[in-house]
């Protein structure tokens, strides 16, 4: 038997996973390592959670998958009235779908199929922002602002509007308000050059994950861009796949700056490493024109099983009886104090960024200059590396365009605790030294 049969197998000393619980994860060797960036921004309630697995093994027991055109279960319907109350009913819908990706791609969908309802099938492009991170898919590769990853599939993208994304450490403007106004200018521009007409939606990250490593803006630019849909009859699409589900310390990250998007689309934490649940979320008209033109045209095996929906559930059910999100929110800021003390010690720390439990560290050559590490560097490799030989895991990410710098994710569980804090900052200090 082949012992490397994986596709996607990339290095060979990868450790085997033997098992997991709360924010620690051991390797087959016995290895314990802090899982400080939940796998993937995801296993947000911690891993081998008893309230889930619980919950998932009654459902298992009743039944583990219908299909959706043959039965509605009682569990999708509980979700589905959840998520919605936690946007206190600002988004009325719920699509069920499988990844972050596919959460993406049907809010692509969406939006195109309620413009040809509405008799303006030209609303076909979009408006993404660079640098980006919306998932594999050919539809949320072609918003990705990412060219190295979309290259090799130009031709069969959809190619975006690509606008600048709001960068509040290394802007050049006198100001972080003028840098705000002039990247909505530029967004605007973009929109009038494309021809307002033909624009369904402005798709954006309310805080940048892997992509700008927990690049913050501001309300004001949340208001701009908000106004330039409005103004130019376009949706607003925030990919909340990594940013969702309390991770911020809110239970949507677009609620910190006050302004209501028309499509979401959720997914890591909603399965939290238990299941591939995810979701798309639209406000009522959206759904109610595209469902008189004939219904949404989307669909996979999967979406939404019985067996899913109860992990979703379970997970509401821990957020909550838990308190995580206003844990996220306490932790977040014990964290970044933390941080930031680091960045004070240690000169390759550059900028410190994000918002409750998602933080950001960009790593840089020159402090004074913000000048990043030559690529060839691979600085977010090499401290990844030195962390997990100290056994602590953390999010690496290459810079997406080269301009600033690489950085890593401190994204732990929301159950994470100060102690716990405490323990991944002095292996952090350790692997910087
Ligand atoms: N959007 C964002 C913001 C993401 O961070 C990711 C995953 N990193 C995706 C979309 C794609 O999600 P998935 O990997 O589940 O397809």
């Amino acid at each position: 038997m082949s012992s490397n049969a994986l596709f996607y197998l990339t290095s060979n000393d990868m450790p085997l996973v033997s098992h997991a619980d709360g924010i620690y994860i051991w390797d087959t060797t016995g290895r314990r390592y802090i899982d400080a960036c939940s796998g993937a921004i995801t296993c947000n309630v911690g891993h081998n959670h008893p309230t889930v697995k619980r919950a998932m093994v009654e459902q298992l027991d009743k039944v583990a998958f219908s299909y959706r055109t043959q039965f509605e279960s009682q569990v999708a319907l509980d979700l589905a009235a959840r998520l919605v109350d936690l946007t206190d009913g600002e988004i009325d819908k719920v699509f069920f779908v499988g990844s972050g990706s596919e959460a993406v791609e049907s809010a692509i969908k969406l939006a195109v199929q309620y413009f040809v309802a509405k008799g303006q099938p030209e609303r076909c492009k979009f408006v993404s922002l660079r640098p980006s991170y919306h998932g594999s898919t050919i539809g949320a590769l072609g918003l990705t602002g990412y060219e190295p990853l979309e290259a090799p599939y130009r031709s069969i993208t959809l190619g975006s509007v690509k606008v600048p994304s709001p960068d509040l450490y290394r802007y050049q403007e006198a100001s972080a308000e003028e840098h705000i106004a002039s990247v909505l200018e530029q967004t605007e521009s973009a929109i009038l050059a494309a021809g307002p007409e033909t624009i369904a939606a402005v798709a954006l990250e309310p805080v940048g994950g892997a992509s700008t490593g927990g690049r913050m803006v501001t309300r004001a630019y949340m208001e701009g861009v908000r106004a330039l849909c409005d103004r130019y009859g376009c949706l607003l699409v925030m990919d909340e796949v990594l940013s969702g589900m309390g991770r911020t310390g809110a239970w949507f990250a677009y609620q910190h700056f006050g302004v209501v998007p028309d499509i979401i689309a959720l997914a890591k934490g909603l399965g939290s490493g238990y299941y591939p649940i995810a979701a798309m979320m639209a406000r009522q008209e959206l759904v109610d024109e595209v469902s008189r033109s004939g219904g949404f045209m989307h669909g996979h095996t999967y979406a939404g099983n019985p067996l899913a929906c109860a992990t979703g559930l379970a997970v509401i059910d821990v957020m909550d009886s838990e308190r995580l999100v206003s844990n996220a929110a306490e932790q977040g800021t014990y964290l970044r104090q933390q941080l930031d003390q680091l960045a004070q010690k240690y000169d390759c720390i550059g900028n410190v960024r994000g918002v409750g439990l998602l933080q950001g560290v960009e790593l840089v050559q020159d402090k004074a200059r913000k000048q990043p590490f030559p690529a060839s560097f691979n600085a977010f490799d090499k401290l990844t590396a030195l962390a997990k030989a100290r056994g602590l895991l953390i999010y690496p990410r290459r810079s997406l365009n080269g301009l600033e710098g690489d950085h890593v994710l401190i994204t732990p569980p929301l159950t994470v605790t100060a102690s716990d804090i405490d323990d991944i900052i002095a292996l952090l200090d350790d692997s910087l030294a």
